[in-house]
């Protein structure tokens, strides 16, 4: 709720929401946001009225922020900016103003509340603007008031979030209506005190956290308490922080904490209909994420990169089929194999690992051999190549051969839009850019190569693409248990790439990419690909020549200082790899190619 004036803060807010006053170095109201996304909120709604330009300018920098505005801000209350929201709410949700500062425990504690309305309130403040809780026998909020005189038994104090249902805020804004001429300024609380009265389905339960670290600004004296208070909610939530690992290893790719904590959740059977829809919004999100509205399916199995590797590869092919595979690394190498155990009519097409292909020799193959099917992987993580896929896959759909991409390492950075890149079926998985949790293995399919597997042979059970796939769309189930913990992390792993967005997110790779580049340059190595044949998402460096180099050593020290690296994958060169993956900035890059330095000092 934004829609206020703040007269109370004076100067500070005649052109600007209170919500923008800074505390520490954000807006009030970014914190807010930040802390709501962290706690797996998947959309901010925020009403806005007074000087409502500002939160336009907010909801650029957040994709997931809608904004309604309250045109008659100022003759209306916080319920009439509430009202205004109702039709963007689509089901439970958390209510707060834009004026708080508050521990994100708060958030965890009305989520995991088992009442599906609830009211945070605290122990004293002293704000000077307290407002006072009355609870009825049953613990559900009756009464508020500013004078505490008119409060029986003290509940608690209103902080100003409160958890309610889609239900609850309709009933609330019927009551608005029906009082309106009385009360035109209504604000929110009493119309959840009258509706929280009214029966049981709409009861409010007062939750009270007795020492709740958190400040409402309303006026000067406010802010300052909040300035104080300030660093004490930055250290409570500093306390739960996980101790920090850096992984330059191509993935599973560092974290977030949030992305972390998603996995700690109340247990659920997966078969109830909640859980179906949490993998729904995965699969429709994903889908988003990799082609246009309506063209994509994403089908989740539990698994790594290489069961989606092995479901494609088995189950897109029919017995008529010829599959071209290309060999540039251990992933093309690893879909031959694959091919190969199931006894596939395939050739392969090998090329260097660190050079780029020869893609006239490819094409002329592909018409040559009268290849149905082709299968490549979009980025070889095996060396940091980048293969032409758009280009090729345009070529195979100028043929009519169906295009089969392990995109394991590439998606969620590399820029993919299936439909105008001609990929019909395309393999990733939660634990690289995505930034999620090892366990989830998805593949995509274009819906009109989809729906030809129906006629398919059935090769394998557990793995199979079409079976997986109809299941889903009739039961909203996997046809097996799915890593239930996993899949909510990969939820708040969509969350927080929707929030950073795709194209920032590899623009983010290749800062820290650039980093790695300028210090490998200085230090006079050798890189094995070429930079611009480079994903710019892993680098394979030529071991230095000295005798005294040591991979081991290297990586042990590295790891006493949070970062942790991998070895080469060439049969034909020897090199290490640095992958820059993950929840990583380039400062964090930066100190790891000082790290480097040193090592390489102390060869000499
Ligand atoms: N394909 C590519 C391009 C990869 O980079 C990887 C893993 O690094 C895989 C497939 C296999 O994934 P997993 O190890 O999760 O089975
Ligand atoms: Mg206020
Ligand atoms: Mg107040």
């Amino acid at each position: 709720m934004a829609g206020g004036l703040g007269t109370r803060l004076k100067d500070k807010t005649v052109t600007m929401p209170k919500g923008f006053i800074g505390i520490g170095d954000l807006p009030m109201v970014e914190w807010s946001v930040q802390k709501l996304f962290a706690a797996g909120i998947e959309e901010v709604i925020i009403g806005t009225g007074h000087c409502d330009e500002w939160y336009q300018r907010l909801a650029e920098q957040y994709p997931c922020i809608t904004l309604f505005k309250n045109e008659h801000y100022a003759e209306t209350g916080s319920m009439g900016t509430l009202a205004c929201c109702v039709p963007g709410v689509k089901g439970d949700f958390l209510l707060l103003e834009s004026d708080l500062i508050y521990d994100a425990a708060g958030l965890s504690v009305l989520i995991n509340e088992p009442h599906p309305n609830v009211l945070l309130a605290s122990g004293p403040t002293q704000s000077g603007d307290e407002v006072y809780l009355e609870a009825d026998t049953a613990g559900n909020f009756k009464k508020h008031s500013k004078n505490r005189a008119l409060i029986g038994d003290l509940a608690g104090e209103l902080v100003g979030i409160t958890r309610l249902t889609r239900d609850t805020l309709d009933k609330m804004a019927a009551y608005m209506k029906a009082h309106l001429a009385d009360e035109p300024k209504m604000e929110y609380e009493t119309a959840m005190a009258a509706v929280s009265q009214s029966g049981d389905a709409n009861r409010i339960f007062i939750r009270k956290l007795e020492y709740y670290l958190w400040r409402e600004v309303d006026d000067e004296n406010h802010l300052a308490m909040a300035k104080l208070i300030y660093p004490r909610i930055k250290e409570a939530e500093s306390l739960r922080a996980i101790r920090r690992e850096v992984l330059l290893n191509p993935g599973p790719a560092t974290t977030s904490d949030s992305v972390k904590y998603a996995q700690v959740c109340p247990d659920i059977c997966p078969r109830e209909s909640e859980f179906g829809d949490v993998m729904e919004w995965i699969g429709r999100e994903l889908s988003l994420m990799a082609g246009k509205p309506g063209h994509v399916e994403t089908v989740l199995f539990g698994g790594s990169g290489t069961a989606a590797d092995e479901v494609m590869i088995s189950s897109c092919i029919p017995d008529s089929g010829k599959l071209l595979i290309v060999d540039n690394g251990a992933y093309g190498a690893r879909f031959a194999k694959i091919a190969g155990v199931y006894e596939l009519n395939f050739e392969v097409f090998k090329s260097s690992g660190f050079l780029p292909l020869d893609i006239e020799a490819l094409k002329a193959k592909l018409i040559n051999g009268k290849f149905t099917h082709f299968a490549m992987v979009y980025h070889e993580t095996t060396t940091g190549l980048l293969n032409p896929v758009p280009e090729l896959c345009h070529f195979c759909h100028e043929h009519n051969i169906t295009t089969i991409i392990d995109a394991v390492s590439a998606f969620a950075a590399i820029p993919i839009d299936m439909d105008t890149d001609h990929i019909d079926f395309m393999a990733s998985t939660s634990n690289k850019n995505i930034q999620g949790m090892a366990g989830v293995a998805f593949v995509f399919c274009r819906k009109e190569a989809l729906e030809k597997l129906k006629d398919y042979p059935m090769r394998n059970y557990y793995l199979n693409l079409w079976d997986q796939y109809q299941y889903f769309q009739k039961t909203r189930q996997t046809r097996f248990t799915p890593p239930v913990q996993t899949l909510y992390a990969l939820r708040q792993a969509i969350i927080e790439i929707k929030l950073e967005t795709i194209e920032k997110r590899y623009a983010r790779y290749s800062a820290c990419w650039e980093e790695l580049l300028a210090g490998v340059k200085k230090m006079g190595l050798k890189m094995l690909v070429p930079p611009e044949a480079q994903s710019k998402l892993i680098t394979a460096i030529i071991d230095p020549p000295s005798p005294a180099y040591n991979f081991e050593a290297l990586h042990d020290l590295a790891r006493t200082h949070g970062f942790t690296i991998y070895p080469g994958k060439l049969s034909d060169a020897n090199t290490f790899r640095i992958a820059d993956i993950g929840d990583i900035r380039p400062e964090e890059m930066a100190r790891f190619v000082k790290v480097l330095e040193n090592y390489m000092g102390s060869l000499k």
